[in-house]
């Protein structure tokens, strides 16, 4: 006999209930779930797009908003922050047709690996490449919320000053220390990073870690983003002494 589809795996519907703009090229999406769940910072919803002849489009999008601060509590409502991809099928779908009010159908939450719960502890070193910083930003929310004593470091990479997703909280609400890299743009007077990341940047932030700690603490470390940012940051991490097993990674696509 097949087991039955655990529920996080069947498609539910989701009402669009706020659409909010982040970047010139990044929205943030309010669903409300008709069948709310507990989830974990760091996990994602698929999204199932059905066009009038019957095709189909399925696309993965990671949660934004930090769980339910008490563990079993289900969220009545989830934000996905979607990154416009001008030739893409999905990206541009949510960008330019769905409206507050709309129902999509999607099915989560989904992901293990790239987790964050607090029993993890930390010092947490978060690498975030471009729309990478979503998940991120439910485990910084996460942290925020239920241990704002856990010292925590971001180091983002963007490509210009405008491609900073979330960029008010991040300075001014996140809690955590952050670090930018602006790679192909920088303003006049930037002091921040202006390269793609590499060991050195990062024996900077583990440093950095260090200070605010007040000794060396292996950090655990999250990278997320393009395939091509989340390779170089795992790769860098082992360069400069970071084991395998503190490193988590979650890839969104190919490269920008
Ligand atoms: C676990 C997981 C979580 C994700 N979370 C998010 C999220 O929170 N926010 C978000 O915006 N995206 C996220 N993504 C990426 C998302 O699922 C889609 O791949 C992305 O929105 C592009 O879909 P599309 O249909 O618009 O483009 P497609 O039609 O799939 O692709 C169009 C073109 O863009 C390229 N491409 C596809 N994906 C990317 C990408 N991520 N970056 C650059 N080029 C790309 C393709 O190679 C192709 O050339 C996540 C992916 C995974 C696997």
């Amino acid at each position: 006999m097949t087991p039955p589809t655990p529920p996080r795996l069947r498609w539910q519907t989701a009402t669009v209930a706020r659409i909010a703009i982040e970047t010139y090229r990044a929205k943030t999406f309010t669903l409300r779930l008709s069948r709310p769940a507990p989830f974990r910072a760091g996990q994602h919803y698929d999204v199932r797009l059905t066009a009038p002849d019957g095709y189909q489009a399925q696309r993965s999008y990671s949660i934004a908003s930090p769980p339910p601060a008490s563990r079993s509590d289900a969220a009545d409502t989830i934000d996905l922050t979607v990154e416009l991809i001008p030739d893409g099928e999905v990206s541009p779908y949510f960008h330019e047709v769905v409206q507050a009010g709309d129902v999509l159908e999607v099915r989560g939450p989904i992901g293990g690996p790239f987790t964050w719960t607090p029993e993890m502890g930390g010092p947490l070193l978060l690498l975030a490449g471009g729309s990478g910083i979503v998940p991120v930003r439910s485990i910084l929310a996460h942290r925020e919320q239920v241990a704002p004593g856990l010292p925590a470091l971001l180091l983002y990479s963007a490509r210009t000053a405008s491609d900073i997703i979330y960029r008010d909280w991040l300075d001014n609400r996140c809690g955590a220390a952050i670090r930018y890299s602006l790679t192909r743009q920088q303003p006049p007077g930037w002091t921040g990073y202006a390269r793609r990341i590499d060991p050195a940047m990062l024996q900077d932030c583990i440093r950095e870690l260090a200070t605010r700690i007040g000794k060396v603490a292996a950090p655990r470390c999250y990278a997320c983003g393009p395939t091509g940012f989340v390779e170089t940051a795992a790769d860098a991490l082992l360069a400069v002494g970071v084991p395998e097993s503190a490193i988590r990674t979650e890839r969104f696509g190919p490269t920008t």
